[in-house]
């Protein structure tokens, strides 16, 4: 693993609320992604969520609406969060690889998602989730390894370096074009709920 959750400096430590994080965002020009989209997409829920999920980038919606995930692969993710007793806002808080929506739906490039992710990092270590699921290939690359494949490393637990517990599973958006894909998600997402009640000591 050459790539691993909180191993990068950013200069983003003065920032000391998700609120006061996200209105620095709205200015970024830090990749060529602004100037394409309608706007920032910063994430949302709960900002003391033990739970954090994070995705690839916003599609169409969340860039007319300025929230992520609330298209046809949010309105999924908010059943399978409801399938094992989770809701967005209350329980999870929600982001992205990149904050803007890349131009026809394409993935982020290495570059953008590079520029991105200090306000990611940054995000995280303010939420202090204990369990992070990477929502894709995109979220598994970008904040793991480069060379790691979704298929072969869904279902399985990783522990950051500051002890976050990191499961990556396939992107809701997969699920939709490969039905296929539903009972592992549905698999990884009972570890993720077992590993959540452990959090509360429930
Ligand atoms: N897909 C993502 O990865 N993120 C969103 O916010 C919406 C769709």
């Amino acid at each position: 693993m050459n790539r691993v959750l909180y191993s990068e400096d950013h200069d983003l430590s003065g920032i000391k609320d998700v609120e006061q994080l996200k209105d620095l965002t709205v200015g970024c020009a830090r990749c060529e992604l602004r100037a394409g989209c309608s706007g920032v997409v910063f994430g949302e829920g709960n900002p003391n969520a033990r739970l954090m999920l994070i995705g690839e980038g916003p599609g169409a919606d969340e860039d007319r609406l300025g929230r992520p995930f609330v298209g046809k692969a949010g309105q999924l993710l908010d059943k399978i969060l409801e399938a094992i007793g989770l809701e967005r806002f209350t329980h999870v808080y929600i982001a992205n690889v990149v904050k803007c929506r890349p131009p026809g739906n394409r993935a982020p490039r290495p570059e953008e998602a590079e520029q991105c992710r200090p306000w990611l990092y940054r995000q995280i270590e303010l939420v202090s989730p204990g369990i992070i699921v990477l929502l894709g290939s995109t979220a598994l690359k970008n904040l793991i390894d480069p060379e790691a494949r979704i298929t072969k490393m869904r279902g399985q637990w990783l522990v950051s370096k500051s002890g976050i517990k990191i499961m990556p599973t396939y992107h809701p958006a997969a699920l939709l074009r490969d039905t296929s894909k539903k009972r592992p998600v549905w698999e990884d997402f009972q570890k993720v709920r077992d590993a959540y009640l452990k959090t509360l000591n429930i």
